[in-house]
């Protein structure tokens, strides 16, 4: 057997003690004489499983009491429709920061349930940069204001934390969820898909503050209802149980390993070797403001793109695949979540050295 790097965008690499462990356990979970996924969803087996991976999660992302986990389904882009019918009611109107193609995107998707303000929108600079606070056009009687903490196509994350007073901030984390500890009491609500970070896709987590509970536009679904989740225990419809089972080991993997502060030291140092590697090179380049640069994904672009089929063959014969960068801005992208080895990005870091060497 052999496990390439995967540096795909998500679904994405996982741990591989995660994934042994979950063959192992595939036909017997635990002496249950059941896989996971034949399990029912109100069994004692996977309401203990879920209750673990829910305890897991407050631990390691530090959520305070006053919050709510909901374990939901329809990804980061069902979010993008169930966060305003859930919040818009407020005031009608919310505030959108655009960075990039995700949070355009859950702007628009905004609009069909009131009215959206973008605040602030970098999209005149080609997305290259996150937009100053100072800058922003908040509206003091917002429901919310939106952002998306780490743009995964464009390569541009948060660095900092907006202060939006009494507004409630909402985060779309999927692609930097657990990469690092942040402070969890600042949002009003954070979402994100499991596919980049935690576990397969199908399980979409949302960690939600009590006040902004029972504020739903009635034409929400009731599945899509926060209320309806959070006093069902996220079990008013069967949840994705074998995301969740996953995620869970996951999440034991990562406490293990030391928990979001040896996280994001671990995904600094794979970041650091990468952009240090492309700043000095003059065939390779990446656009985006230092300050502002994703640790999660790193778009980099060829000098001369008739030589990206050739640079992404050569990847593949090395056993590093999922490097050609999204379709909408094209070049190579790498994404380089938790379970990404540091020995994945020296061996990428090598393969562009002598990439650039012998057609520089
Ligand atoms: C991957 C991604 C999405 C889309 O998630 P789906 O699970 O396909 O809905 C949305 N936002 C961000 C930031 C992402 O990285």
């Amino acid at each position: 057997m052999t496990r390439v790097f995967n540096f795909s965008p998500g679904p994405a690499t996982l741990p591989e003690a995660v994934l042994r462990q979950a063959a192992d356990e595939m036909l017997d979970w635990r002496g249950s004489g059941m896989s996971v996924m034949e399990m029912s969803h109100r069994g004692k087996e996977f309401m203990s499983i879920h209750a673990e991976t829910e305890d897991l999660l407050k631990e390691l992302m530090g959520i305070p009491a006053g919050y709510k986990v909901l374990f939901m389904q329809g990804g980061a882009i069902g979010e993008n429709a169930i966060v305003p019918m859930n919040l818009m009611g407020a005031s009608g109107r919310a505030d959108y920061v655009v960075t990039g193609d995700w949070s355009k995107k859950s702007a628009k998707e905004a609009k069909t349930y009131g009215a959206v303000n973008i605040a602030a929108s970098s999209e005149g600079s080609k997305f290259n940069a996150i937009p100053k606070q100072s800058e922003w056009k908040l509206d003091p009687g917002a429901a919310y204001v939106h952002i998306c903490s780490n743009e995964t196509i464009g390569g541009v994350q948060f660095h900092w934390t907006p202060e939006t007073g009494k507004v409630p901030l909402v985060a779309d984390m999927s692609s930097d969820i657990l990469s690092r500890p942040i402070d969890v009491g600042k949002y009003g609500l954070i979402y994100g898909g499991a596919q980049k970070n935690i576990g397969p896709s199908g399980l979409t987590i949302v960690v939600v503050r009590d006040d902004l509970l029972g504020r739903a536009l009635p034409v929400t679904p009731s599945a899509f209802n926060y209320r309806i989740q959070a006093e069902a225990d996220s079990m008013y419809n069967t949840p994705p149980t074998y995301a969740i089972y996953i995620a869970g080991l996951v999440l034991k993997h990562v406490k293990a390993l030391g928990g979001m502060e040896a996280m994001a030291q671990h995904n600094r140092a794979k970041a650091k070797l990468l952009y240090d590697f492309l700043d000095n090179s003059r065939f390779f380049r990446n656009p985006v403001a230092k300050e502002d640069r994703s640790i999660m994904n790193v778009p980099f672009w060829l000098k001369d793109e008739a030589l990206d089929a050739e640079f992404l063959k050569g990847a593949q014969a090395r056993g590093m695949v999922q490097l050609k960068g999204h379709r909408s801005v094209g070049g190579m992208r790498a994404s380089i979540y938790n379970a990404m080895p540091i020995e994945g990005v020296q061996a990428l870091v090598q393969y562009l050295k002598e990439f650039e060497q012998s057609h520089g």
